[in-house]
């Protein structure tokens, strides 16, 4: 074991949780210290946008990421509604909200990001609504369960989470998006006009290509104008534009951060521009092979980049990242995808896409030339897992094969496994 006997971890979120976890498991038994700013213990963030908001009070699901004396149990200080205000390379000491001093072998930063704020719109207005925390989670479930109508700006994951599970709760549902179609810069567009049918069957109505020309907060709700002229008045409305690295730590303590996405840059091992700080999760930048430096914003990067970045802090060999991986809930359909889609590819489709079909299965394949690069996977999560290692090989597929719904997806899968093996 190396000489590192105390560690910081700043957060107290997904990442932070599964970086502690894997330091106990490799056998360290120095001091950890959790420091997070949020009241509660760290939970997973997927659910509050879907079983959480739809809960009823009493019965909001158990989120957390450990039971609850995990902790205590594995002699970790965890620290709750404490900020780490400043950190300081040089002598290796964090200064906490609480006056605080700590001081560390290794830091690691997993400090994810908070919601995008719409410029001019007042944040704390009672009809304005976020959603990255828990607290956000419940302050908007409980204006749900009031409002008849809401407003939701940004047609992304986020955005169509909230609409759909806003319209499982009875609420007329409008989602205002800028660009031209729903998930564009991630899905083709074949997969948007089905999820956009899916999103207006459900009763929403989505204004896409629409920009903000005006938002007024009367008294009784909202008032957004777009571009193309309609006005639409709401109880509320929930602003779903993205998320901002959490950074500022990490910036004024001189490390490097990417300049096109904000991250801050780590390498393979979740090292950043400082030898002694790592960093994880939703706030880091990292390079991927065909892609370019990219910001991650996935439940399993945060968890894939806290193992990595444990082990590296120990000086202890880790396997590498698994292939990207991500899902989404929405519109009663369970959406996975797999590797991350890249200027060029050529779609493939298996099952059927059609918009009026209530219980839809398929897969669409992204190929480069025969290579498939991306996979997005709609109530196909079997499927999915068959195909993934011939994802992660990057095999040749043929596209008529693939298509072919007589022979089941492990065989198809198999069938390419066994011919590249020999
Ligand atoms: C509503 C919602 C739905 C999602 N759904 C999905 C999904 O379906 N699938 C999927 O793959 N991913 C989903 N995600 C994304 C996934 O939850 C995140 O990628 C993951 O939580 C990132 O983990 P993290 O540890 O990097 O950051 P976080 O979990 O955000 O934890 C960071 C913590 O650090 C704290 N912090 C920041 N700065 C400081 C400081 N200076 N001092 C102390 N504490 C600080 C923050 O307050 C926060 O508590 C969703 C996210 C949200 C918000």
């Amino acid at each position: 074991m190396s000489a590192v006997s105390s560690i910081l971890v700043v957060g107290a979120g997904q990442a932070a949780a599964v970086a502690v976890a894997t330091l106990r498991d490799q056998g360290f038994d120095g001091r950890i210290t959790v420091v997070g700013d949020e009241a509660h213990a760290p939970y997973e963030r997927p659910p509050l946008s879907k079983a959480v908001l739809a809960a009823v009070e009493a019965d909001e699901p158990g989120i957390s990421v450990k039971e609850e004396d995990f902790f205590s149990a594995r002699g970790i200080d965890l620290r709750l509604g404490t900020e780490v205000v400043s950190l300081d390379p040089a002598s290796a000491q964090a200064t906490l909200s609480d006056g605080s001093i700590v001081a560390y072998d290794r830091c690691l930063l997993a400090t994810g990001g908070a919601a995008r704020r719409l410029p001019g719109l007042t944040p704390d207005a009672p009809q304005v609504h976020y959603l990255r925390t828990l607290d956000e989670a419940r302050r908007l479930r409980n204006a749900l369960r009031q409002a008849r109508s809401a407003v939701i700006i940004g047609a992304g994951f986020l955005g169509l989470e909230i609409a759909s599970t806003a319209r499982s709760m009875g609420v007329e549902v409008s989602v205002v998006e800028t660009a031209s179609r729903a998930l564009g810069r991630v899905v083709p567009e074949a997969f948007s006009n089905w999820l956009q049918a899916r999103v207006a069957a459900s009763g929403a109505t989505l204004y896409l290509g629409q920009s903000i020309t005006d938002l007024q907060l009367p008294a009784d709700g909202v008032r957004v104008s777009l571009s193309d002229g309609n006005v639409l008045q709401a109880d509320l409305v929930v602003v779903a534009v993205g998320l901002v690295p959490s950074t500022a730590l990490a910036q004024s303590a001189g490390l490097q951060l990417n300049a096109a996405n904000g991250g801050i840059e780590v390498d393979a091992l979740c090292r950043s521009s400082d030898a002694r700080i790592y960093a994880a999760g939703d706030c880091t930048s990292q390079h991927h092979e065909g892609h370019g430096a990219l910001r991650l914003e996935s439940w399993q990067n945060a968890n894939e980049q806290a193992r990595i970045a444990a082990c590296a802090m120990l000086g202890v060999d880790a396997p590498p990242a698994a292939f990207p991986w991500f899902w989404t809930d929405q519109f009663d359909c369970n959406i996975q995808m797999l590797g991350l889609p890249r200027a060029g590819l050529h779609y493939v489709l298996r099952g059927g896409i059609d918009p009026a079909d209530a219980s839809p299965k398929f897969i669409m394949l992204g190929l480069q030339g025969s290579v498939p690069r991306h996979a997005l996977a709609v109530n196909a999560g079997g499927d999915l897992r068959a195909l993934r290692p011939v994802l992660e090989r990057g095999l040749s597929i043929d596209a008529a094969g693939f298509s072919d719904t007589s022979t089941t997806m492990k065989a198809y899968a198999k069938a390419l496994l066994a011919s590249a093996a020999g």
